[in-house]
């Protein structure tokens, strides 16, 4: 990042080649850089939407022409710091729900696959409803059958080649997800479509540009992740969640569960959960934790289901006991409180 800073260049060709990397690393065709997975998501969305005539690209948000319905299964509906149906708008699109939160059919997806329908958007994430939704593999047999292209938000995934494998046109990554690198994100898939998106940055995703350090960084990260030491890493987050399960055993109240993903991602994660005596709410430990010094930030969507989870995989070595001394001690602050 530094040395890009102190260089200049042309943006174009950094930005093309840069692309080109990454689809190359991740074995799609070609790949469109921008400022996250969200802006991802309104680039998909404008190239479907508009595609590269300029005219249109000059009037998103607002299109005022057919074809742009954005078909999304109702339990993909999910709100990620941001709604993903905002992201949809923006690029010019309408979103069509189809089935429900607990079940899609795949004669409701068919359905909505019209003369509007100028894609299928696929939410691949923890965010998402898992049960009764159709699998992508069937998202894509229906949609490529009425000729619609298929979007993919995989933000936060590891597998950076699955989902072009399985037939997806465009799919969106976080760089800073699992990735690891700066805040940043690409689009890889098909070379018209690739194209389309980069039309939108004389547009709409201007204000979404990246600079030219932020790309060699996401490159550099790109190439690392993907050839990083899988089982040296997972044996470093390993040791710290046993770091943490071993410091929080014995504290009274709390009660402890090593978790796996809930979206089937290689991350094992430290459950805490409260004994039906423990005399204080998961939400004060929370907020406790979270006021203090240094504030901890635990994994809380699933509180209304009575667990919290620590993350091993946001700890330095050395701040393992850091939390655990947390933990310990707004414990026995709160147990102090409530004492009979
Ligand atoms: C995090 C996330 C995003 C946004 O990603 P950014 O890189 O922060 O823009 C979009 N969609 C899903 C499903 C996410 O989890």
């Amino acid at each position: 990042m530094t040395r890009a800073a102190e260089a200049y260049v042309d943006m174009d060709v950094l930005l093309q080649r840069a692309g080109a990397r990454i689809a190359a690393l991740c074995g799609a065709e070609d790949a469109f850089l921008t400022t996250g997975a969200a802006a991802g998501v309104v680039a998909m969305v404008a190239a479907v939407v508009a595609g590269d005539d300029p005219a249109r690209v000059r009037a998103l948000p607002h299109a005022a022409w057919p074809r742009r319905d954005i078909v999304v299964q109702a339990g993909h509906l999910v709100d990620f710091g941001a709604p993903i149906e905002q992201m949809v708008r923006l690029g010019g699109g309408r979103v069509r729900s189809v089935g429900a939160v607990n079940a899609v059919s795949r004669s409701d997806l068919e359905a909505a696959l019209d003369g509007e329908a100028a894609a299928v958007l696929y939410v691949q994430s923890h965010h998402a409803v898992r049960r009764g939704q159709l699998s992508l593999e069937e998202v894509v047999a229906a949609a490529h059958g009425a000729g619609c292209p298929v979007l993919v938000d995989a933000a936060a995934e590891e597998d950076l080649t699955a989902y072009v494998r399985l037939g997806a046109d465009l799919v969106a990554y976080s760089g800073g997800k699992a990735i690891g690198g700066p805040s940043s994100g690409f689009v890889l898939g098909r070379h018209d479509l690739v194209a389309a998106c980069r039309a939108h940055e004389r547009g709409i995703l201007r204000p979404m540009k990246v600079g030219k350090e932020t790309v060699l960084a996401l490159v550099a990260a790109t190439e690392r992740y993907l050839t990083r030491d899988d089982d040296a890493e997972r044996q470093a987050w390993e040791a710290r969640l046993e770091g943490l399960r071993a410091g929080l055993s014995g504290v009274g109240g709390l009660r402890l569960a090593v978790e796996a993903d809930e979206a089937g991602r290689a991350i094992r994660r430290l459950a805490v959960g409260l004994e039906p005596d423990a005399g204080f709410t998961l939400s004060q430990l929370v907020a406790r934790l979270r006021r203090g010094s240094p504030p901890i930030a635990v994994r809380s969507h699933r509180l209304a289901e009575g667990w919290i989870a620590l993350d091993p995989r946001a700890l330095r070595p050395s701040e393992v006991d850091v939390v655990v001394d947390r933990v310990r001690t707004e414990v026995t602050a709160l147990r102090r409180a409530t004492a009979p």
